[in-house]
Parts: structure tokens; sequence; C-alpha cells
């Protein structure tokens, strides 16, 4: 999964992208509410987290843009403790959440897998198609008696697949949602990432549609 981390701020910037690649997210930070804006008219992000004071543009008129373009995409907003009213506006503008500065990782990452979930049309913590589980917290995932502890990128490459089951994702598809902006790609990453969720967890967890890519069926 990927996020759109909009923050000017270097030290907060830093450490909500680090807890963020560490639970496996691929992580583009952009610094200013211009760039902010303009990526987010061509990118294949799944969620923003929106700091409001911004250089260049405000976070509030990203947002109101983002929604005036028909953009559904889950927008976290990042505001300081005295925003009180930046915080209704922003709901008011369509955010999804909001969290006061300053926060703790582990809340954000708890919000963010909520209002993804919710994107999803799936309301519990446990993503599944019926045979196939993943826990969002954990990372662990189950197929009948197998149990296994996904790594980083594996677990973001089943999560890809189970959010919308019976969708097919192409190999850039897959790579755009399990890596970065500045992160090298071998030509055989998500090959290689498949084998191993297959083999840790069964070997129809992932299909393959020659030509066109991979799904998790729907059931
Ligand atoms: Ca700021």
């Amino acid at each position: 999964m990927r996020i759109l981390l909009v923050e000017d701020d270097d030290m907060i910037g830093k450490a909500v992208s680090l807890a963020l690649k560490d639970a496996a997210y691929a992580v583009d930070w952009v610094k200013d509410g211009d760039t902010a804006h303009s990526t987010l008219k061509y990118s294949e992000h799944q969620a923003v987290l929106l700091d409001l004071g911004l250089p260049k543009r405000d976070g509030l008129d990203v947002l109101r843009r983002l929604r005036q373009a028909g953009s559904k995409i889950p927008v976290i907003v990042i505001t300081a403790r005295d925003g009180v009213e930046d915080r209704i506006h922003g709901l008011d503008l369509g955010a999804d959440d909001y969290l006061v500065k300053p926060f703790d990782v582990h809340e954000l990452l708890a919000r963010l897998r909520a209002v993804v979930r919710r994107q999803g049309g799936q309301a519990a913590p446990i993503l599944t198609n019926g045979r196939i589980s993943l826990d969002q917290s954990t990372h662990r995932a189950t197929c009948a008696d197998a149990v296994a502890d996904l790594s980083a990128r594996e677990y973001a490459l089943l999560h890809a697949l189970l959010l919308h089951p019976g969708r097919i994702l192409s190999r850039s598809e897959l790579e755009e949602r399990i890596y970065g902006w500045n992160e090298e790609v071998e030509s055989n990453a998500v090959d290689f990432l498949i084998h191993s969720v297959r083999k840790k967890l069964c070997a129809e967890a992932i299909k393959n549609v020659r030509g066109a890519g991979w799904l998790v069926e729907k059931l």
C-alpha cells in the first residue's frame, strides 16, 4: 500500500515515514502544498497523511481541490493542538480522520488501517476472501491450516491483492503499491514475493492470469 505523506517538518516527516516503512507501507514524502497538489493529480496512492500548515499552499486547499476533483482517496489530516477550527474545517472538506500533534505513531498506524479498511468496504481488522485471511495489525496470514508471519513486503503484496478479491493487479500496479519513489525495484522482485507468499502460506493463495497479472480469488 502506497501512502503520500505531506509534511514540511523534517523531524516529524522522518519519524512518520520510518514508522510507515516499518509497517510495510511504501511512502512518498513531499514537503509543500503545491507538490502535494500536483502529485495527487496523477498519482496512484491509496491514502494521504496531510499536514495543514504547509509552504506554498495550505493543506486545507490541497484537500478542497482533491475532493472537488472527485477523489475519494482516504485523507488523514495532521494538525497542531490548537487547531480545533482547522480540524472541523478539514472534516467538513472531506478529511476521513485527523490526528493532533504530537501523536503516537502507533495511533497513526491504527487510524490509517481503519480509514483504508472503510475505503475498501471492510470494517473488520482482518481482510479475508473466505479462505485466506490477513490480520492487518500483526501481519499474520492464514490459509486453511497454514499460518505465516509475513515480511513487510510480503504483507504489502498480499494486502494489495486481498483488498479487492477477484481484481487482477498487473506487475506495475503491484510495484506501485509495494515500493516508494526512491526505492530500486529489481525486475523480478514481484515474482520473488509471490513465490515466497505461496511457499509460506499455500500454493493457491495467489493466482496468475497469464499476460495480465495476479489476483486473490473472490470466493
Ligand atoms: Ca507544517
